[in-house]
This record gives C-alpha cells, structure tokens and sequence, in this order.
C-alpha cells in the first residue's frame, strides 16, 4: 500500500557524524520500501516499523528541505535513504529524489558549493566513462545479523542478488571472468598480464565471530550450521586461490593480485583465536606467493587505515615479493591510486589520490 503523508520535519541531524559512515543528517523522502529484500535491515524490529510494505510517500519533502537546509549552520553529509531505498519503483512517478537532485541551488547547498560554480560543472561534466566492477562481499555483519532471517538464508540472498550472473562482472562494461561454482562472489580474471583473484574473506575473524543474540534460532544448530558454512568456505577460498597462482604460473603473467575485504591480521602470532578464520587463506597465500616468485598485491579494507607493507617478507619462509594495501576507511575517506608498469620490478606503483570535493569543515 502506498500512503501520501505531509510530513512534519525532514532532516534529522546527529550531535556527531555517525562512526560508520560519517553521517551527520539524515533524510528520508520516503519511509518503508516496496523491495522487502529479506536481508534488509530496516525491516528490524528495533526501528518499529509496523509494516515496512506500506509505503509512505512524503509529499511535502522538497518543500520541507528548502526551509530546512538555509538554517543548518554546521556542514555535514546528509544521508538518504536509510530506511528506505531513495529510488524504488514509485520514484518513477512522484521523482522525490530526482527534484532533491536537480534543484541546482538545493544540490548546491547540499554540496556546500558555491550554486554558480555548481551549475558550471554540472554543464561541463561529459559522461563517464563505464568501467566493469569486481566486487568481493564485505563484512561479516550480513551474516551476522539475523533478527528477520537466518544469516545463511541472507548469504544466499545477497549471492542472488549481488552476483546474478557468474562469469560476468558488475559495472557498466561488465568484464567477462570466472566465477567459482557455488561461490559466484569468488572471481577470476586476467587483465594486462596480471591475474586478479577475489576471495570472499571477510571481518568478524571471516565470520567466525558468534552471530548476534539470535532470539529465534538460539541454539546449537545454527552455530554448528555457521562453522560448517565456514569450512565450506575455507576450503573453497583455498582452492580459488590456488587456481589463480596456477593460471599464473603456467602463463607470462607479471603479477597477482588478491582482493578481500578482511584485515587477516598478519601481526599476530599463528594459532591466536582471533586470527583462527584467516590462517588457512594466510598460509595459502604465503605459500603459493613464494611458490609464485613474482610480485604479489593483496587488497583489502577493513582497518579504515591506509597501510603499504610486506607482511610476510620477515615469515619463514620469508616472502618478500608479496605486498598489501589496506584501503582507508572512516574517516580518512581518501582514494589509492595503483599503476601497473609491467617494466618495472616491482610492477606496482602506490600512491594516495586526493579526494575531489572534500568538505572543508
Ligand atoms: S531499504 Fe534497501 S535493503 Fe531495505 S528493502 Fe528497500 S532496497 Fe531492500
């Protein structure tokens, strides 16, 4: 059902920026949603959302924006949609966000810009040039937050949803890659004589931490049910990985590269619990990386802060020839830049880009 509601007020505003996302208001032109993905997290019953199927339709919303905006006097990123997905079906008719987006003087106030130079660039701004995307899952929340649903059942939502079609990479060029049989968010692909490999190893110790106070499911079931999906996993990261080096060796590749979203924690000694869900993937790579013989680039996030090292290069064995970055994250919101120059002996070339349109303040 839809519903047609003048709302009262429409920013909301948080004493700081939120920790995760740097959110300092929040907006939202419409509340529940007509998608009800089983995962969603809105539909918790913390948010006391009665039925997150009726959707209400905030008519008075960019009204209520322009009046509200002038008066905030601190900059902050305003957050949509969080309760609700800002471009669902019946956005086509009522274009709630389409009028937020494209009310120049609003978008300009929104970005802290100076209006002119907004619609300047807006004007010169060409079209993007389309890119394929691989993108491996990121933190183990997904799977631990189960208060609709169990995280596995959410798991295999997400593979359904995020990586619907196996061989073929998300993005406006999609490129064309492997995926692993029962774990389509495994990817595979060589580019420029570097074999890219993505492995589903995520935070929470790669989702060995206890899911979350499971009210409906408490019981041993569902953890035996969380380790096995785990060696399931384990195995098969394991497997993907080895692939990826052998298609490397057996052809000129100039590099591997891995990309994950976990922190596996290198600096702590072998066998310490927290560490207990990487060590198969850190032996592996260690391994099949000194094996290997030539540059080697791991990719994650996880730790928010931006780290170049060689983790392994004092191990014993000692495997100088593999390197990491970790991505920044909250609140050092940067972006990396990594050329290949297939000429040099260390192939990549690491260096930090700067953000484009940074607030100030
Ligand atoms: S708010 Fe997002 S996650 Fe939730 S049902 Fe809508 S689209 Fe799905």
């Amino acid at each position: 059902m839809i519903h047609e509601v003048t709302a009262r007020t429409l920013l909301s505003s948080a004493k700081q920026p939120d920790p995760w996302f740097g959110i300092k208001y929040t907006m939202n032109l419409y509340r529940g949603c007509q998608h009800q993905c089983i995962y969603c997290d809105s539909r918790s019953e913390c948010y006391q959302i009665e039925n997150f199927a009726d959707v209400l339709v905030k008519v008075n919303a960019i009204d209520l924006l322009k009046q509200e905006l002038p008066r905030k006097r601190v900059k902050g990123t305003i957050g949509t949609g969080s309760m609700s997905d800002p471009y669902l079906p019946l956005e086509a008719p009522r274009r709630l966000t389409a009028q937020r987006r494209r009310d120049p003087l609003l978008g300009a106030r929104m970005e802290g810009r100076d209006p002119q130079r907004q619609l300047r660039r807006a004007r010169s701004d060409g079209p993007h040039e389309g890119a394929g995307e691989v993108r491996p899952p990121a933190q183990g929340r997904g799977e631990a937050c189960e208060e609709r649903a169990h995280p596995l059942e959410r798991l295999e939502a997400l593979r359904r949803l995020a990586y619907p079609a196996p061989g073929r990479s998300l993005g406006q060029a999609p490129l064309a890659l492997q995926s692993q049989t029962g774990f389509p968010e495994n990817a595979r692909f060589t580019y420029g004589r570097v074999v890219f490999v993505a492995l589903h190893v995520i935070g929470s110790n790669n989702a060995l931490e206890p899911w979350e106070t499971p009210t409906a499911i408490a019981s041993a079931a569902p953890r035996d049910g969380q380790l096995a999906a785990f060696r399931q996993r384990e195995a098969a990261n394991v497997a993907w990985l080895a692939a990826a080096f052998g298609q490397a060796s057996a052809s000129d590749a100039i590099a591997v590269v891995v990309l994950m979203q976990a922190n596996p924690r290198f600096e702590l000694p072998p066998g310490d619990r927290r560490r207990a869900g990487f060590e198969a993937v850190v032996d592996a790579l260690g391994r099949l990386a000194g094996e290997f013989g030539r540059p080697v680039l791991l990719l994650h996030g996880d730790g928010h802060v931006y780290l170049v090292d060689r983790p392994l290069a004092d191990g014993s064995p000692p495997v100088p020839n593999l390197r990491r970055v970790q991505a920044f994250g909250y609140p050092w919101t940067e972006w990396i830049r990594i050329e290949v120059d297939s000429a040099s002996a260390t192939v990549f070339d690491i260096s930090i880009g700067v953000q484009r349109g940074a607030f100030a303040g």
